[in-house]
């Protein structure tokens, strides 16, 4: 099997300038990821990549396979991941171009699936053959999520932003919404009120899921407009949002490879996200 160290979950425009990238397919317990793995090298580092949507951006927000994707994952040795993604801003200071590394996340989705944990047979296999999954019933396990993205993960992330004299926004609240439309205006201030800072459609259940497996994982999110409360014309626009994320995504590269270059090294990790599952007994076989 194929093996990587970090995952990066976004979109192609990530690896597509790689020298000798590799394509994987992966199958999981839980079906298919977005799409291939992607392998490649940066900084002497093995990296998976994985376009969240599919190549083409076919899969709306809430119909990203998340667990087949984390599975996936983990599957060729990941254990760190990056999540990058495009929000809205949801205060004026935090216009387009803003890049903001949350330390907070508020979960608004509605229709999806957030545990590996759910007491489901897994697929794949019976008891005199057993596959991926082997058959086997996770147990009830309830992972702490207090501080949902990896410490480590994060000051990486802030780092290589600095490093290419782009300054971020180090921490705040990412308000995950179950899309694929963009919010109300009210909604939109009602989630500035509450003091979040930034709103997307992908971040959950990604971060938990990454935790479930023992995952370190690290959102690094770009603005590409001000969200329909903070802003004062006709509101986001999905084409708008494309241009300025087409704009940045140049910028947004050198940064996420020298984030993938400054992560913790994976052996001996000693972050809250790889002693997640310490003590626990989940009932299945992890990959
Ligand atoms: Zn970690």
């Amino acid at each position: 099997m194929a093996n990587a160290e970090i995952g990066v979950i976004g979109g192609s425009g990530f690896y597509s300038f790689l020298e000798d990238v590799t394509e994987v397919e992966v199958d999981t317990p839980y079906g298919k990821p977005s799409d291939s793995l992607f392998l490649g090298e940066i900084g002497g580092r093995k990296v998976a990549f994985l376009p969240r949507h599919g190549r083409g951006h076919h899969l709306p927000p809430h119909r990203i396979n998340y667990r087949a994707n984390l599975w996936a994952l983990r599957s060729v040795g990941v254990t760190q991941v990056l999540g990058p993604c495009a929000v809205g801003g949801l205060r004026a200071e935090y216009g387009p171009g803003t890049l903001l590394v949350p330390d907070q996340m508020v979960d608004r989705t509605k229709s999806r699936t957030q545990t590996f944990y759910d007491g489901e047979p897994l697929a794949g296999g019976t008891s005199q053959a057993p596959g991926p999954g082997g058959g086997s019933v996770s147990n009830v396990v309830h992972v702490s999520l207090a501080d949902p993205y990896c410490p480590e993960g994060r000051k990486a992330a802030v780092a290589a932003a600095r490093g290419r004299a782009w300054e971020p926004v180090d921490g705040g609240t990412l308000v995950v919404i179950e899309g694929p439309r963009f919010s109300t205006r009210a909604e939109s201030q009602w989630h500035a009120a509450m003091g979040w800072s930034v709103v997307g459609m992908t971040g959950h259940p990604e971060a938990i899921l990454a935790r479930e497996l023992g995952l370190c994982y690290t959102s690094m999110t770009l603005v590409t407009d001000l969200d329909a409360g903070a802003e004062t014309g006709e509101g986001v626009s999905h084409v708008d949002v494309l241009k300025v994320f087409a704009a940045n995504v140049d910028r947004l590269r050198p940064v996420l490879f020298d984030a993938v270059a400054g992560l913790q090294a994976s052996a001996g990790r000693d972050c809250l996200c790889s002693h997640a599952l310490d003590g626990l007994d989940t009932g299945i076989q992890l990959p």
